[in-house]
Parts: structure tokens; sequence; C-alpha cells
């Protein structure tokens, strides 16, 4: 055999790191074994010191904007984004402006991220307009996404998406409702108090009550408390098809960023107590959250620093630093190794793409990462049109160097080294 490239140097291969040599064919993986049993190959790598090679990232919850919020952020920058972040697979949110909730608008979209993406994608569909396009629509959408506006048609809707994955936002609009009306006019800092974790144990409560026992891959995205977390997991322990994630954000900040930062860490959900992030750490530790997601939700910073607490838009931008954070987080010891997998292995599991582990079979996605290097996470450089972030200031210990997508060096130091449209879809399932 003769392969088109061999990387060689320390690998992550099945939660460990070892010394291995990756051959990549027609843009697969098509062995993994000791450097000495690599077979020959047209290119070979081997890494410097203190670099490792990892699978390509999967982050299933960002926000790539375009449409008529451009301005906020577009298939090419936020893929760019991506691909400085070690992420090779993006699963891409349908709120567009207007929204992604019929095979029309889902064909818009796939033409639009076809033309720009520079990394591979899947893209959700909203809850559907027209249930009679759905059979339609699963043929390109990876998932549904069910808003907290959703709720009302539930039933209904989870009769229509039987076996689709349907990954829903866990807050309920009534309690959001009601907190609401008792503050007059509120601040920033009074955010986790309108959307309260109740909201959020609710929802969950509500969803798995009208999922019963319906045939449905159903998951949660960004938890923030450890009641629901608990109840996503012993729903799955009765034997539903059910998994969650959480972000880092409501695993390594707390509601106190929100009285320095302001506007800059609103976020739905809100960021909550240091006691609700340490229970969301800790399930990531333990794995017994399924994922870990950037939930990359650019706007301009103007549109963050505003002063109206209605006005001020939820959400930041993640997937240049996410991956960084996480190895930060292993190498100081706060976290193993193997979560990892959350954010490459088992992403790609969930979405049913061939991803996110260096594996035979698995496409030639490998990120090389540099350890060590001290540096500090500063958003005036990111790539996404977002220069903001909520970890800013935060010291950051490895280093993206390169990344190869199917085989293919996509960036090299910082530089896209493919062209848009690079990027392909990763069909529904
Ligand atoms: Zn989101």
């Amino acid at each position: 055999m003769r392969a088109d490239l061999v990387i060689e140097g320390r690998a992550y291969v099945d939660g460990r790191l070892i010394e291995a040599a990756i051959a990549i064919d027609d843009g697969v993986i098509a062995s993994v074994s000791s450097p000495a049993l690599a077979p020959s190959a047209d290119e070979r790598l081997v890494l410097g010191p203190g670099q490792i090679m990892l699978p390509g990232m999967v982050d299933m919850h960002v926000h790539l904007r375009d449409f008529n919020q451009a301005y906020k952020e577009d298939w090419y920058t936020g893929t760019l984004a991506a691909l400085r972040g070690g992420v090779t697979l993006v699963a891409d949110m349908p709120n567009n402006d207007p929204p992604v909730n019929s095979l029309a608008r889902l064909r818009e979209k796939l033409e639009i991220a076809g033309s720009r993406a520079l990394v591979d994608f899947a893209l959700y569909c909203g809850a559907p307009m027209d249930p009679g396009e759905i059979s339609e629509i699963r043929k390109i959408a990876c998932g549904f996404k069910i808003y907290p506006e959703d709720y009302s048609r539930l039933p209904s809707l989870l009769d229509q998406l039987e076996e689709s994955l349907v990954v829903i936002h866990p807050e309920d609009p009534e309690t959001i409702m009601l907190e609401r009306s008792r503050i007059i006019s509120p601040r920033i800092e009074d955010h986790g108090r309108i959307r309260p974790k109740l909201a959020e144990i609710r929802a969950v409560d509500r969803v798995l009550e009208i999922a019963g026992s319906r045939r449905l891959r159903l998951h949660f995205t960004h938890l923030t408390t450890g009641d629901s977390i608990l109840r996503v997991i012993s729903s799955k322990l009765r034997g539903g098809g059910i998994s969650c994630d959480a972000t880092l954000h409501h695993a390594l900040l707390s509601s106190d960023a929100v009285k320095v930062l302001g506007g800059i860490a609103k976020v739905n959900p809100p960021l909550r107590s240091r006691e609700d992030s340490e229970a969301v750490l800790s399930a990531m530790r333990s794995g017994l959250v399924d994922a870990i997601t950037s939930d990359h939700a650019p706007h301009l910073l103007e549109e963050k620093l505003r002063d109206d607490y209605d006005e001020v838009p939820p959400g930041f931008p993640g997937l240049e630093i996410y991956l960084p954070i996480i190895l930060t987080e292993v190498l100081e010891g706060r976290v193993p190794l193997r979560v990892l997998d959350l954010y490459s292995r088992k992403p790609a599991e969930i979405l049913g793409a061939r991803k996110g582990s260096l594996t035979p079979g698995m496409d030639g996605d490998v990120v090389v990462v540099e350890l060590g290097r001290k540096r500090v996470i500063s958003p005036s450089d990111f790539a996404s049109k977002a220069k903001y972030t909520p970890f800013e200031g935060w010291k950051i210990k490895a280093e993206v160097r390169m990344v190869f997508l199917r085989g293919t060096l996509a960036l090299r130091d910082g530089e896209s080294c493919v062209r848009m449209g690079f990027g392909r879809h990763v069909a529904g399932s």
C-alpha cells in the first residue's frame, strides 16, 4: 500500500496519546500504526517537539449567520474561525434572518454555505412550516432544532420528526415571560433572574414527558445545571435515545462574569452560579454529558455594548478558542484528556458523520497542536467578525498550527490554505 500522506508523532488515539503514524489516502484515514509499520507515502510529515496530533474537532452547535446578518458573521469568516480552532465539522443552527424552516430556505443556505465554507458542515432545519416537506428536508438537514417558541406545537412536531435528530433549546417560555414581567426596567445583571434555571428544568421535564415512548433521537443542548443533566441521564438509563451537551462558558464561567463584563457576557441560557458551573464541569469530566458545544453566536461588539437590556443580543463567538481552552484545562489537570472526545468523536456519532477520531475509515481530518507556549486570548485577532469574548485575557497553553481536512492542508499558522467552498456538506441522516 502507498498512501498520499503520512503524519508521524504523538497522536490522540483511543483516549490516549501514543507515538503513531497516521496514513491518509484519498482523503480518508487508511491506517493508524506504529511509525515503523507506516506505509510509504508521497508526502511525509514528522511532528516537531511539543506538537501532538488530534482528530478534527466537531462542533454540533454553531451560528454562522450570513443571509441578512452577514455583518455579524458569514460562512467564510465563521469557518475560518472554525479552522483556527481545529474544528473540521460544524453543524449550523437555523434561527437565521430569514429563518431556515422550509425546504426552499434550506436549499438557499446549502448554496451559500457550499460556496463559502472552508470546513465541512451540516445544517439543521427549524420546526418545519409545512410538514409535507419533512421527508425532503431530511435528505439535506442533519436534524431539526426546536426553540421555546415552538413548544406549543411540540406533540405534533415530535410525531412528525420520529427517528430524526431533534435538538431542543430547553428554556420554558412561560416561566421567562412571568419573570420578565416582574422587572420593569431590567439591567444586564437581572438576566439570570429573568431566565432562571427553573425555566430550564421545567422545559426538560415538559419535553421528556411529551416525548413519552416515541422513537426519537432527542438532544438537549447547552444544559447549565446539574438538575437538568441528571434528568437527561435518568431518562437515558430508562432506554430513551437521548443525549445532551454543555458549553465551556457554562462550565468555566459564572454569573460573576456578567458583573464585570456586562452585555459581553449576556447569553441564553444565562451564566449561572459557581455551584452550577462546577456541576457542569464535573459532568464533562465524567462524561455524563455527550458533547461540548461552543454555541458560537457572533454579534458586533457595538451591539453587545448597548445600554438597554433588551437591545443587547445574547451570545458570543467560541469556535477559535474552544480547543485551546480544553487543552489548557487538560494541561492544568482540571479535566482528563478524554474530554477531547466530547468535542470530536461523540458529536460526530450523534450527527452520524465519519469524523472525529483517528481511526481507519474516518475522514483524514488531523489537527496539529503545539503545547506549552503561553498565549493570551485577544479577541481583536479573531477571524470571526465578533471581536469580543468573555474569555478575553485568559492564558492558554495550546495553539493550533496545522489543520488537515480530508487529507488536504487546510490551515497553516492561522492562514487558510484552501479556497472558499472547499468545505463539503455532510448530508442528513
Ligand atoms: Zn445557539
